[in-house]
């Protein structure tokens, strides 16, 4: 059985990430809108009704945007934590609702989710990756600093989603920190030395 991965949209006007196997499949954040999802799922030639779930790694909008629309219609369960869906404000329908925690797997159908912290300006931001048949995808969005997790699961990885797009000034001010470096920069920094 093969497994497809897809960007849908990277960035700071949204993220949504595609892991799906033959029966099933996943996205991780659902930062565009639903209609714009559907556009670029048709495109990829991709059925909508094959997700089984949305994980979500934090409450930032270009993460959530087309959450509440997608999981209404689609009848989707969402997967986040209580901390991430009350600074979120989302809407959702409480029998599509479900927890995570850090370090423990989810199994969706033949797919595993497994959450881990990240370090984010945000209320309680996660990181996933989503295995099938011992391959492991990771899905590393705002990657500011490369904490020992976000290393120590890259390297598990066979394929991986890396985003790091904040910019250094604004977060500098608001966290009264300095880098040494860009953060796209930091991000790079330890792509070379990883790996399966
Ligand atoms: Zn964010």
């Amino acid at each position: 059985m093969s497994l497809f991965i897809a960007s849908l949209n990277s960035g700071s006007n949204g993220n949504c990430y595609y892991i799906g196997n033959d029966n099933e499949a996943v996205f991780v954040d659902a930062g565009i809108s639903c209609r714009e999802t559907e556009r670029r799922m048709k495109r990829l030639d991709l059925p909508i009704n094959r997700i089984k779930a949305i994980f979500i790694s934090h409450e930032h909008d270009d993460h959530i945007k087309g959450v509440e629309t997608l999981s209404l219609k689609y009848q989707i369960p969402v997967y986040i934590t209580d901390d991430t869906l009350s600074g979120s404000g989302l809407k959702l329908k409480k029998q599509f609702v479900f927890p995570f925690e850090k370090f423990k797997p989810i199994n969706i159908g033949n797919l595993t989710v497994t959450a881990f912290p990240k370090f984010h300006d945000a209320t309680n931001p996660h990181s996933f990756v989503i295995s099938h048949n011992k391959i492991n995808v990771g899905v590393f969005t705002d990657v500011g600093i490369a904490c020992k997790e976000v290393i120590k699961y890259f390297k598990l990885c066979h394929a991986a989603f890396l985003e790091s797009n904040y910019d250094e000034h604004m977060l500098v001010r608001k966290l009264s920190l300095s880098f040494k470096k860009p953060n796209s920069q930091r991000a790079r920094s330890f792509i070379k030395p990883a790996g399966p």
